[in-house]
């Protein structure tokens, strides 16, 4: 599906947002829905007919501006990103916002990167807004490392090498008690599991020093920033060489680690690469931009 020009989708299917006002007695809704890695065209139909619905859209920093021209032209957009951490829209306030705006009558898409149910902060916004009274539901997204995951070819539960897959996120609060990479890197050598690392770039000296004491160091690992947008690199490392991987093509978040024998194959793209074979040698899949590879 390709973006249209400004708005008018929503319009044009009669799929326009309806909006009720205070004073009408009508609670309106909540939907969360996930606006996928970034290119636009991963965004489900469900997706594109909430977002064409909307009168309010609240808009995480993660998703890709293309996303909005879904929106009515009437909608109103609020952008609330907050980055890692980072001082930004306080959690409580945009779950008050959705209250707030929600009980004015509106039909509020909560709208975030992949999936909103994965790192996604999903599951409290819907505990709240249920605690509140307000209609919630929830479109799902793509998550990120799965086209991060295919861009390079590689399935992350390949039966030959795997027999699951952890997604775990690499950053954590202060207050909590350290993440123990180790007995992680343990399970998953012994369990044969595939690691991906969701927010995993501030702190990647303490994941690499951790999983190198449950996995050996020669583990592959790769690094996709940016999957599926324009501007996505990707790089193929080693455990013991993933620090001084992302440090030297200073790789920067948002990124997903892959790690695990999955990659394995990958070796013979490293052969390719030391040749100068681009790759991927076949099209990309459609939707996904071919990645820009370093074989570190
Ligand atoms: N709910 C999101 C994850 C949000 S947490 C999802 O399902 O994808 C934010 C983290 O997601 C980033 O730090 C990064 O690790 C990952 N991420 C999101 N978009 C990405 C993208 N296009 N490419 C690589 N990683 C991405």
């Amino acid at each position: 599906m390709k973006t249209p020009p400004n708005a008018s989708l929503a319009d044009a299917a009669g799929a326009g947002p309806q909006r009720h006002h205070p004073g009408t007695a009508h609670t309106g809704s909540v939907t969360l829905v996930g606006a996928g890695p970034g290119d636009p065209d991963m965004l489900t139909v469900a997706a594109v007919k909430a977002i064409a619905a909307a009168t309010v859209i609240l808009v995480d920093d993660l998703v890709d501006a293309s996303v909005l021209a879904f929106a009515s032209r009437t909608a109103r957009i609020v952008h609330v990103g907050k980055r890692g951490g980072c001082a930004s829209t306080p959690q409580a306030f945009i779950e008050r916002l959705m209250v707030q705006e929600a009980r004015a009558g509106e039909t509020v898409v909560r709208l975030k990167g992949g999936d909103p149910m994965l790192f996604g902060r999903g599951g409290e916004e819907v505990e709240t807004l249920r605690a509140e009274g307000i209609p919630v539901r929830v479109v799902h997204g793509i998550t990120a490392a799965l086209p991060a995951a295919s861009s390079l070819g590689v399935a992350l539960t390949h039966r030959d090498h795997a027999h699951g897959v952890v997604f775990v996120t690499g950053h954590h609060q202060p207050n909590e008690r350290s993440f123990n990479w180790a007995q992680l890197a343990g399970c998953a050598r012994d369990c044969h599991l595939t690691l991906v690392i969701y927010m995993g770039i501030a702190t990647l000296a303490t994941i690499e020093a951790g999983l190198m004491q449950g996995l050996p160091l020669d583990t592959p690992v790769a690094v996709i920033e940016n999957a599926t947008r324009p501007t996505q690199r990707t790089a193929v490392t080693t455990l013991q060489r993933l620090t001084e991987t992302v440090r030297e093509l200073q790789l920067r978040s948002p990124a997903v680690l892959i790690v695990g024998d999955v990659l394995r194959g990958l070796s013979a793209l490293a052969a390719s690469a030391e040749d100068g074979t681009p790759y991927p040698s076949r099209p990309a899949a459609a939707g996904v931009v071919a990645p820009t590879l370093h074989v570190a």
